[in-house]
């Protein structure tokens, strides 16, 4: 009877041991954890709809980046394409802190601000 008692205990313990294994490495990963609400990883942040990949060009606002990546329209009177750029703000939580220079994966999620309605959730490999 006791050697039953203290096995389903001995389980709960594991349990509870491996949860919180679980969530420090994904501290870990992400580099530090972060107070911030506003983040994908450790906050509420719903990240849903469209993917853009982009470099960081401005870092001066508070948690916020400027991200620009370029593109094309047509042009139907020339029949040929003009270059473009497209550029947003996106929220750079603690965790990420992407700087200028950066390249970084943007996604969509609710509106944070009057222009924030991106959030930053990977730095990516700097292709130069
Ligand atoms: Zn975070």
């Amino acid at each position: 009877m006791v050697d039953k008692k203290t096995k389903v205990e001995n389980k709960k313990e594991a349990k509870a041991d491996a949860k919180v294994e679980k969530t420090i490495t994904m501290q870990t990963k992400s580099g530090a954890a972060c107070a911030d609400s506003k983040c994908v990883i450790h906050g509420k942040l719903p990240a849903r709809g469209r993917v853009f990949e982009g470099i960081v060009i401005s870092d001066k606002m508070q948690k916020t980046v400027t991200v620009e990546w370029p593109g094309f329209a047509y042009i139907a009177k020339y029949e040929r394409y003009e270059k473009k750029r497209s550029r947003i703000h996106a929220r750079n939580p603690a965790c990420i802190s992407a700087r200028t220079g950066d390249m970084v994966r943007i996604v969509e999620t609710r509106p944070i601000a009057k222009t924030v309605k991106f959030v930053v959730v990977e730095k990516l490999p700097n292709i130069k």
